[in-house]
């Protein structure tokens, strides 16, 4: 008999895992495996600090952000005071996966097929990898750390069936050598309606590789073709591709996170990932955290209410900025001309200033009132067309 089984073994379940080995539990870690994590592989360094990634993960280090707007302008914002780092999701998740099982947690590889309650406490159900065989984890609680399309999210919790995505395409290319424009310190973000409508395009180094995608929740955009449109833009068509790969990213964060009985979600699976960048791993590990918290209480008090604290210390720390970004990406992402705009702002010093200091912290600056009220001046004189789209 399990504490807790923790079902997908990406970062928020590894997390979750390691949290709750670490404190003495007994807990089970359930991956399919065979399958890399479809990713740009972007993390702050708040998430180096917090989760105690050691340097042999990070295969780049980003020091340069080059936003692109539809006309082609390009605006460089340095990175001060650190790096955005790079990571493989081949290796990071195997990293985790494997810290979490040297801190005690069972490691056990198969496909999640169901939760079976026949007796006073669950039982996940799954096929074992080797074996082909279905077996049973009897346990006290379940962590639906399955990623996005949680089938845990689909059966468990509800709206768990019908949280929006964007879907995301990337290609892994061989690291361009000396390549057009090409900067393996430089992550290239473009907002072009023609790569993509209605989210963005990316160019990420990671070291040996590099990823260039975009994602849309349009139906009926040819990714691949956006792809290809984007690769030809940056010079990058002729690179070697390594690999193809597609998956969906989640835009919002479900309602409830748990069952109200035995069953709490964690990243992807609960929708957690901020709008406008799509950024998730991080949001992912500290989901794996509160929900390894949330179920530590609900085994020491025994209330399934106390599984909702995975939600509300999660909102309690990030609810603001995952508000101003989900703004944001309702603002200036739904036509060329908003795009062309947000760009313009990006020109501006305080701006460039408070956007990092939110990404690589993760928490919103309120020391300069005036730059703040500049900010907001311009924001409004862009979205009430008061200036030109390329005013700075
Ligand atoms: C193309 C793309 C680019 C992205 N780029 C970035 C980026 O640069 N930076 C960033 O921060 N975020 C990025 N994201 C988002 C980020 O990848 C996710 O938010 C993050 O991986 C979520 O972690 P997770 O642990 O919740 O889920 P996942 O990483 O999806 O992990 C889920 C795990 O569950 C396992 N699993 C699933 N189903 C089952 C089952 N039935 N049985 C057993 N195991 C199962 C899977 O094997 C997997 O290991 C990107 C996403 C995409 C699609």
């Amino acid at each position: 008999m399990y504490d807790v089984v923790v079902v997908g073994g990406g970062p928020s379940g590894s997390t979750a895992a390691e949290d709750l080995a670490r404190s003495g539990r007994n807990v089970a870690l359930l991956d399919r495996a065979g399958r890399i994590k479809p990713c740009g592989g972007a993390i702050p360094p708040r998430l180096i600090a917090d989760f105690d990634i050691p340097d042999a993960q990070i295969v780049a280090r980003v020091t340069t952000a080059r936003m692109i707007s539809p006309s082609g302008r390009r605006v460089d914002i340095p990175i001060e005071n650190g790096f955005v780092g790079m990571v493989d999701r081949e290796h990071f998740d195997e990293f985790l996966r494997a810290r979490a099982a040297s801190a005690g947690a069972a490691r056990i590889t198969g496909t999640f097929l169901r939760i079976e309650r026949g007796g006073p406490t669950p039982s996940v159900i799954y096929r074992d990898k080797m074996s082909g065989e279905e077996r049973a984890l009897p346990t006290r609680l379940i962590i639906g750390a399955d990623g996005a399309r949680s089938n845990v999210a689909r059966t468990e919790v509800p709206g768990g069936d019908r949280i929006p995505y964007v879907i995301a395409y990337h290609e892994i290319i061989a690291a361009p050598n000396a390549v057009g424009s090409y900067d393996p310190a430089r992550c290239d973000v473009v907002y072009d309606g023609r790569i993509s409508p209605d989210f963005y395009g990316w160019v990420f180094p990671h070291g040996e590789s590099a990823s260039v995608g975009m994602g849309s929740m349009v139906k009926g955009v040819d990714l691949k073709q956006a792809t290809a449109d984007l690769r030809a833009a940056s010079g990058l068509s002729d690179c070697e591709t390594l690999r193809r790969e597609g998956a969906p990213i989640p835009l919002k964060p479900l309602a409830r996170w748990d069952n109200g009985r035995d069953v709490v979600l964690a990243g992807d699976a609960a929708g957690v990932v901020a709008p406008s960048s799509g950024e998730g791993i991080f949001y992912a590990m500290v989901g794996g955290r509160v929900a390894a918290t949330a179920a530590a209480a609900c085994l020491a008090s025994g209330r399934a209410r106390d599984l909702r604290l995975a939600r509300q210390l999660f909102m309690r720390e990030h609810k603001t900025v995952f508000r101003v970004l989900g703004a944001m990406q309702d603002a200036y992402y739904r036509s060329d001309e908003r795009r062309e705009r947000f760009v313009s702002l990006c020109h501006d010093i305080d701006v460039q200033r408070l956007t990092f200091e939110a990404y690589m912290n993760k928490r919103l600056v309120r020391a300069r009132p005036l730059a703040h009220l500049k900010i907001g001046l311009k924001n409004l004189a862009h979205l009430w067309r008061l200036v030109p789209p390329a005013y700075t």
